[in-house]
C-alpha cells in the first residue's frame, strides 16, 4: 500500500467518528505525492498559500467539484479575491479588514464561502487571531454587517503547552455562540482535539510526511 495511504488510514483508525472531518494539509507537497489520497476519494485539503494552491488544484477542483479546499495559513487582504475564488473553507478570518474584503468580493464573484474565526488563545504577540475579548463584536460584525457565514472557531496552542487547556476554551467559546464546526487538532495534538469535539482535524505531516 501507499505510505500515504497507509497513514491516513492509521490516522482514521484512530478517529473513528464520523462527525470528524480529516483535513489532509498538503503545503509544500508537489501533487504527486498528493494524488494517491484523491484517487483514493478523500475530498478535505488544505493549503496555506493562496498561488500554490491555485497552481495545484485549480484544474484539479474542476475535474472533482465536491473536493473541499482549505485555506488554512495567513490570508493577506490583497489575496481575498483570490482566495473566494479556489477556496471552500477559509479558517484564518483574523482582522476586520480581511473580514470586509471577503464581504465585498463574494458580493462581486457571487459566491458564498465558509468561515472559520481564528483566535489568539494565548494572546501571543508573533500569532495571529482575534483576541478572545473581541470576539463577540467581531463575530456580530462578520455575521450582521457582512453576511458572512461562520462556522466555527479555529485556533492553533501555543508551542510548548498543554494543548487541551486551550481546546477546551475554544470549544466552550465555540458553544457560547451557538456554533456547529470547530477547527483544532494538528498531527500532533489531534488525538487531544477529539476529545473537545472538535469537527476539523487539520494533519499534515502524520499523512504526508516531514516537510523540509
Ligand atoms: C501546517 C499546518 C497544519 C498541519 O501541521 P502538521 O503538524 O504537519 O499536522 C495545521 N494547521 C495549520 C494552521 C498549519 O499551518
Amino acid at each position: 500500500m501507499n505510505l500515504v495511504i497507509n497513514n491516513y488510514e492509521k490516522i482514521k483508525s484512530n478517529i473513528n467518528n464520523s462527525n470528524i472531518n480529516i483535513i489532509a494539509v498538503s503545503k509544500s507537497f508537489e501533487f504527486n505525492h498528493i494524488k494517491p489520497l484523491v484517487d483514493y476519494g478523500h475530498k478535505h485539503f488544505g493549503e496555506n498559500k493562496v498561488q500554490e494552491a491555485k497552481y495545484k488544484w485549480l484544474k484539479i477542483k474542476k475535474d472533482i467539484p465536491d473536493l473541499c479546499l482549505h485555506m488554512i495559513g495567513k490570508l493577506q487582504s490583497n489575496k481575498a479575491k483570490e482566495a473566494i475564488e479556489i477556496f471552500d473553507y477559509i479558517h484564518s478570518v483574523d482582522t476586520i479588514k480581511l473580514a470586509n474584503l471577503l464581504s465585498k468580493f463574494e458580493v462581486i464573484l457571487n459566491k458564498k464561502r465558509k468561515y472559520f474565526i481564528q483566535i489568539n488563545l494565548g494572546n501571543e504577540k508573533q500569532k495571529n487571531g482575534i483576541s478572545v475579548d473581541n470576539l463577540d463584536n467581531f463575530y456580530n460584525h462578520c455575521v450582521k454587517d457582512l453576511k458572512l457565514v461562520i462556522v466555527g472557531l479555529m485556533a492553533i496552542p501555543p508551542k510548548n503547552s498543554e494543548a487541551s487547556k486551550y481546546f477546551k476554551i475554544l470549544m466552550e467559546l465555540n458553544k457560547g455562540l451557538g456554533l456547529k464546526e470547530l477547527s483544532m487538532g494538528m498531527s500532533g495534538d489531534f488525538k487531544e482535539a477529539i476529545k473537545f469535539n472538535t469537527t476539523f482535524v487539520r494533519i499534515g505531516s502524520a499523512i504526508f510526511g516531514g516537510r523540509s
